[in-house]
């Protein structure tokens, strides 16, 4: 009898502690679920034609990098991020990157954007080394001091035998690339940027572009789900 008790009553005990468990696990699994809501935002997919491209144009996933020559956070992007982005994913295929002009800084982004538009239609091969080679210049110290000039492009651009200075220069004076720059704002628009870098990946927005785990989750997500 009494050993009838003791079992009835540890195989509640048995009972209450999975029961507990299971509580446990759905509240982490929910806790998680939030924290993954948390880190991104879906939006619609970026329409990246037309764009500069890096990579491989049939990759199955596009990461899409919202910025401005003029934010000293797209330059720490592009030299913290960007790089490990390429090694990991863009070398092997698996992704293709964009970048999109956003004009938060006023005229020295629009003259920025307004140049890299006419290089990379002149001269899409030398497109992203001149995007680099323009973010170079951008100053350590004191980010807000006139920098982006017609004369200073100009200068960026010599070094670069394929882009043609005097079409270069003829098409920031007429503003020549203006189209393309629309373009571009009108994609900011959609995707509802407020920050500079955005990063886009498949569709989905990042909250913290500098996150390169949750990038990772995310570009591996995709993938996953290539199959
Ligand atoms: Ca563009």
């Amino acid at each position: 009898m009494n050993q009838k008790k003791k079992n009835k009553s540890s195989g509640m005990k048995l009972a209450v502690l999975l029961t507990t468990l299971a509580v446990l696990i759905i509240a982490a699994i929910v806790i998680l679920t939030n924290q993954q809501r948390i880190q991104s935002v879906e939006t619609t997919q970026v329409d990246v034609s037309g764009q500069p491209i890096f990579g491989e144009e049939e990759a199955p996933v596009t990461v899409v990098e919202f910025g401005d020559f003029k934010c000293p956070s797209c330059k720490a992007w592009g030299e913290m991020i960007y790089p490990q982005l390429v090694e990991d994913y863009i070398d092997s295929e698996d992704v293709k990157f964009s970048y999109i002009n956003v004009l938060f800084h006023g005229e020295e982004s629009v003259l920025a954007s307004i140049a890299a538009e006419s290089v990379y239609q002149q001269s899409p091969d030398a497109y992203w080394d001149f995007h680099k080679a323009l973010f170079d210049e951008q100053p350590t110290q004191n980010h807000d001091a006139l920098w982006v000039t017609p004369k200073k492009i100009l200068e960026v651009a010599s070094v670069f035998p394929s882009i043609d200075q005097g079409k270069l220069e003829g098409d920031i004076e007429q503003q020549a690339t203006m189209d393309q720059v629309e373009i571009d704002e009108a994609l900011v628009e959609e995707a509802e940027v407020a920050q500079t870098p955005t990063i886009v990946v498949n569709g989905t927005q990042l909250e913290d572009p500098f996150d390169y785990d949750a990038i990772k989750a995310l570009i591996d997500k995709e993938l996953a789900g290539e199959n």
